[in-house]
C-alpha cells in the first residue's frame, strides 16, 4: 500500500482555484514552490537543471524532482492536460438584442452547451497589455456572477421536447439590461489595469457553484472541470509524495487538448522533448545521453475515462463495465485513438499492484467513435513508451461533472507508485 495525500476534498478545492488553463498552472506553481520547486524560464540558461524544478509556457506546465539526479537515469512522466470545454469571449463581444446586454460567447472544445444554460457564470483567463518591457499579461478571475446564458421557455420551444442548440446564435450571454462599458474595459478594471489598456485576451466562463461531496452518503464529488483537473491534481500529490528514487519522476500538463494539441503549448508541441533535452544537459550529457534517456523513460497519459452511466448502460462496451469508485482505469483502443500497448499496460498493472488498488479497463464500443488524450500524440512527438490510464467519471465534458470520491486517492497512489518506478 501507498500512502498518499490526495482527497476528493483536495481536488474539490484545486478545482474551485483553477477557473482557466492559466489558473491550473498558477495553483500548481503555488504548491510546488511551497514543496521547495523553483521556476526555471526557457529564455534562461538553465546552469541547474538538476534538483526540483517547474518550468511553465503559457497554459502549460512541467515540473520535476531532480534530486539526486544522476546521467542516465530515467524519466517516469505523468501526463495530463489544464484545459477544459467552455464558453470563451469573441474578440468583438459587446452586444445588444432585444433590449439587452449581451456578450457573445464561443464554445471551446467539446462543450455539452445544454450544461452551460441557466448557470451563474464568472470570468476568468489573462489579460495582456503593454508594460515597461514589452508586452506582459495578467491573470484575472471574477467569482461573482456577471453572465448568465437563459434557456428559452419550454412554452416556446417547438414540440416541448427541448431545442437543438446553434453554437452562433443560442449561446451568448445576458450581461444586463442598460450596461454600456465594455466587458473588456470592464474586466480590466477589475484586475486594476486601464480601461482600453487590454490589447488581447484569452477570458473564458465558468460556472460559480463550489465543488461539493454529494450522495446520502457522500460519495461523489461534484465539480466542474474534472476532465481534465483530475489528472493534474491527481498527478501533482503523486509528484510531491513520491519517493526518490533512481528515476526521475515528472509532470507534464498541456493545454489545447481540447482542440487537438496542436500549438506552441500544446502536447504536440516541442515543449515535453526541448525539456527533457536540456534536462539531461544541466546534468552534463549531450546528445547521445539525451537519446539513451529517452529510450529509456516511459510517460503515462492521465485523462479522465468514461465510468458506465447508470441510465444508459447500452451507450458502453458491455464486456468492460467500468465501476464508479471502481479505481484507476487503463485505456486500450486498437486503432491507437489511446496510446497503450502490452509493455505500458503491464506497467501501469504493476504501478496499480504497488499501490494496493484495483485497476479496470477500458475499451469503447467499436460502434461509436472513441475521444482521444495527449497520449498518442505525445508518443508520436517523443518517441516515448506511453500508456493511456484515467479515473473513471460521468457526465465528461459538462460543466458540471461527477466522479467517485474514492478514486480520488486510488488514482493518484497509482501514479505515486508509477512515478516511484
Ligand atoms: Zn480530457
Amino acid at each position: 500500500m501507498i500512502t498518499t495525500s490526495a482527497t476528493a476534498e483536495g481536488l474539490g478545492a484545486f478545482v474551485d482555484a483553477s477557473p482557466s488553463p492559466f489558473h491550473v498552472c498558477a495553483t500548481v506553481a503555488a504548491e510546488l514552490e511551497a514543496a521547495g520547486y523553483s521556476r526555471l524560464h526557457e529564455t534562461d540558461e538553465w546552469t541547474q537543471a538538476a534538483g526540483r524544478r517547474y518550468v511553465i509556457r503559457g497554459g502549460s506546465l512541467i515540473a520535476w524532482n531532480g534530486d539526486g539526479a544522476a546521467l542516465g537515469a530515467a524519466l517516469r512522466i505523468v501526463g495530463g492536460h489544464t484545459d477544459s470545454p467552455n464558453l470563451r469571449l469573441k474578440q468583438h463581444p459587446d452586444r445588444r438584442s432585444a433590449g439587452l446586454a449581451t456578450v457573445a460567447l464561443e464554445p471551446y472544445g467539446g462543450a455539452w452547451l445544454n450544461s452551460w444554460l441557466d448557470r451563474d457564470l464568472g470570468l476568468s483567463g489573462r489579460l495582456a497589455y503593454e508594460g515597461p518591457s514589452g508586452v506582459e499579461y495578467a491573470l484575472v478571475t471574477i467569482d461573482e456572477p456577471v453572465l448568465r446564458v437563459p434557456q428559452l421557455a419550454i412554452h416556446l420551444s417547438e414540440d416541448r421536447k427541448g431545442v437543438h442548440l446553434d453554437p452562433q446564435r443560442h449561446v451568448d450571454a445576458l450581461r444586463g439590461v442598460e450596461s454600456a462599458e465594455p466587458i473588456v474595459d470592464w474586466v480590466a478594471a477589475r484586475a486594476g489595469l486601464a480601461p482600453g489598456g487590454v490589447l488581447g485576451w484569452e477570458l473564458m466562463t465558468h460556472d460559480l457553484a463550489p465543488s461539493r461531496l454529494i450522495g446520502t452518503d457522500a460519495e461523489f464529488l461534484s465539480a466542474p472541470r474534472l476532465d481534465n483537473q483530475g489528472t493534474c491534481y491527481a498527478g501533482l500529490r503523486a509528484l510531491l509524495d513520491a519517493a526518490a528514487g533512481d528515476a526521475v519522476p515528472m509532470l507534464a500538463l498541456f493545454d489545447h487538448e481540447e482542440v487537438g494539441s496542436g500549438s506552441e503549448r500544446g502536447a504536440s508541441s516541442d515543449f515535453l522533448v526541448t525539456v527533457c533535452e536540456r534536462l539531461v544537459a544541466g546534468l552534463g550529457g549531450g546528445r547521445e545521453d539525451f537519446l539513451r534517456t529517452m529510450a529509456a523513460s516511459i510517460c503515462v497519459s492521465g485523462d479522465m475515462a468514461h465510468a458506465t452511466h447508470p441510465n444508459y448502460p447500452d451507450r458502453h462496451e458491455p464486456g468492460h463495465l467500468i465501476a464508479v469508485g471502481g479505481g484507476p482505469v487503463l485505456k486500450v483502443n486498437q486503432n491507437l485513438r489511446y496510446a497503450s500497448d502490452a509493455v505500458g499496460e503491464a506497467e501501469f498493472a504493476l504501478a496499480c499492484r504497488a499501490a494496493g488498488v484495483p485497476l479496470q479497463r477500458y475499451v469503447h464500443r467499436a460502434d461509436l467513435p472513441c475521444g482521444s488524450t495527449i497520449g498518442p500524440l505525445t508518443a508520436t512527438r517523443t518517441g516515448l513508451r506511453t500508456v493511456d490510464v484515467g479515473a473513471p467519471q460521468l457526465a465528461m465534458h459538462s460543466s458540471r461533472e461527477l466522479m467517485g470520491a474514492a478514486d480520488v486517492p486510488m488514482y493518484s497512489a497509482a501514479l505515486q507508485a508509477f512515478l516511484a518506478g
